[in-house]
């Protein structure tokens, strides 16, 4: 039956474009996605970063269906169900040390809005109310909500919103010309993160609250950071008194080779954002993780019978959401998951690295399982990747396009062999002169 397309507008999409090309899945198992027409697509982006485990996991359809008939729904505004102490103890167990307190919201997007509010309660509670200036950086993406467009370094995502965003200082990208094709993390950029100490000396580090990056920026096309980048920023930080958070909604779970990218380079920050993943993607969850000791001096700081921190969403922490991550973090556990991850990366960055020589490719990142293949420019900026994003679709792979580029991220659980068959049509599209 044909489908009206009228009334959904659709996010982050050219809704014209699509009304005349619809591009739709309507099943999806391991893997694959089937269209409505029966076509067989590829995952080669993990939905959007968040079926790690593959689609159509049992477990989790199974734990969502249990939870919704034993408790669908409870408020967390000094209510709560022993479901969220379950999973935010779980979750404490695969994050940094340290890192062990867990507010819960839907989206990547309020995970990041509420980490910049819980920053700002911090300094406050600690007697730094001037504290209230952000850093983050050119490229990153840190979600849509006022907050994370404030954040935005991808110029598009802020270029419309003129008004409505807050105090932020944008640190340089760490991408270099001289360094295309690196595979893993370049050698040289960790005189980069100087730029924060450039910030702290123009404007006051006393005046600055937090830094947001991504560990590996995703969203712009994966910009692997440079071997020390991390740590001088953490050094840099601690110097300054400033927060540290690193924005793992990609990155997290497994996708770099350990739990968090956070462990795989060594560096801890002070508070974390994640989502995607969390849940395998089947149900909207996300997370702030932050330090015992921020947490604690935020709640000291209120003697009276009032909330300590005006923060907080209908759907914080939903039962059956809690259920889903439950059930995905024991797939990934029992599974082995990111060790599957790990293992399999070398043979996935072989097959990205041998898309090296084609026409249309002019520089290629990678680490773990996460990709980024730079496209010749097209007319406009961004065409290019449109191009080939609806070109791949037809050919059978859905991977994400960013500006003009593309994220190619599969799952943890893919084979060796559907690897290979997703390169092969990279290959077939890409080696196309236009
Ligand atoms: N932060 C990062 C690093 C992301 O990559 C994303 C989404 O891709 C977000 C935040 C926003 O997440 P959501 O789209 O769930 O709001």
């Amino acid at each position: 039956m044909p489908v009206n397309m009228d009334h959904h507008w659709l996010p982050f999409s050219n809704n014209r474009l699509f009304h005349a090309e619809p591009q739709m899945f309507e099943s999806a198992k391991g893997v694959k996605y089937w269209t409505p027409e029966g076509r067989e697509v590829l995952d080669g982006s993990s939905g959007l970063f968040t079926c790690a485990a593959g689609h159509g996991r049992s477990e989790i359809a199974e734990a969502v269906y249990e939870q919704i008939q034993k408790l669908d729904y409870t408020p967390h505004f000094q209510r709560a169900a022993p479901i969220s102490f379950e999973l935010a103890e779980k979750l404490s167990g695969l994050l940094p040390e340290g890192l062990d307190r867990i507010f819960f919201a839907s989206s990547g997007s309020e995970a990041v809005d509420s980490a910049i509010k819980i920053c700002l309660a911090y300094h406050k509670a600690n007697g730094d109310p001037q504290r209230t200036k952000l850093v983050s950086r050119a490229w990153g993406y840190h979600g849509v909500n006022l907050g994370g467009t404030s954040l935005a370094g991808m110029v598009g995502n802020r270029r419309d919103f003129g008004g409505i965003t807050c105090d932020v200082v944008h640190m340089r990208h760490t991408w270099n010309e001289d360094q295309r094709y690196t595979r893993g993390q370049p050698e040289d950029g960790a005189h980069l993160a100087d730029d924060l100490e450039a910030i702290c000396q123009t404007y006051g580090g006393e005046t600055i609250a937090a830094v947001f990056v991504e560990p590996i920026a995703g969203s712009i096309g994966t910009i692997v950071p440079p071997v020390g980048y991390l740590k001088r920023l953490r050094e840099i930080a601690d110097k300054y008194g400033i927060l540290l958070v690193f924005d793992e909604v990609i990155t997290g779970f497994g996708r770099t080779g350990a739990a968090f990218a956070s462990q795989e380079f060594g560096v801890t920050p002070d508070v974390m954002t994640m989502a995607k993943a969390l849940t395998n993607g089947a149900i909207p969850m996300s997370a702030v993780a932050v330090k015992t000791e921020i947490q604690t001096r935020v709640i000291q700081s209120i003697t009276a019978d009032r909330p300590e921190l005006m923060h907080g969403y209908t759907y914080s922490a939903h039962p059956v959401a809690c259920a889903a991550a439950l059930a995905t973090l024991k797939i990934y556990e029992d599974d082995r998951l990111f060790e599957r991850g790990k293992a399999l990366s070398d043979t996935f960055l072989d097959l990205v690295y041998s898309l090296r020589n084609l026409p249309q490719v002019t520089d290629l990142r990678g680490y773990g399982m996460m990709s980024g293949i730079q496209l010749k420019p097209g007319a406009a900026p961004g065409e290019k990747g449109s191009i080939v994003q609806r070109r791949l679709f037809d050919e059978g792979l859905h991977v994400k396009a960013t500006g003009d580029a593309l994220i190619f991220a599969p799952a943890l659980v893919s084979t060796e062999e559907e690897l290979t068959q997703m390169t092969a049509i990279l290959q077939k599209t890409l080696g196309d002169a236009e």
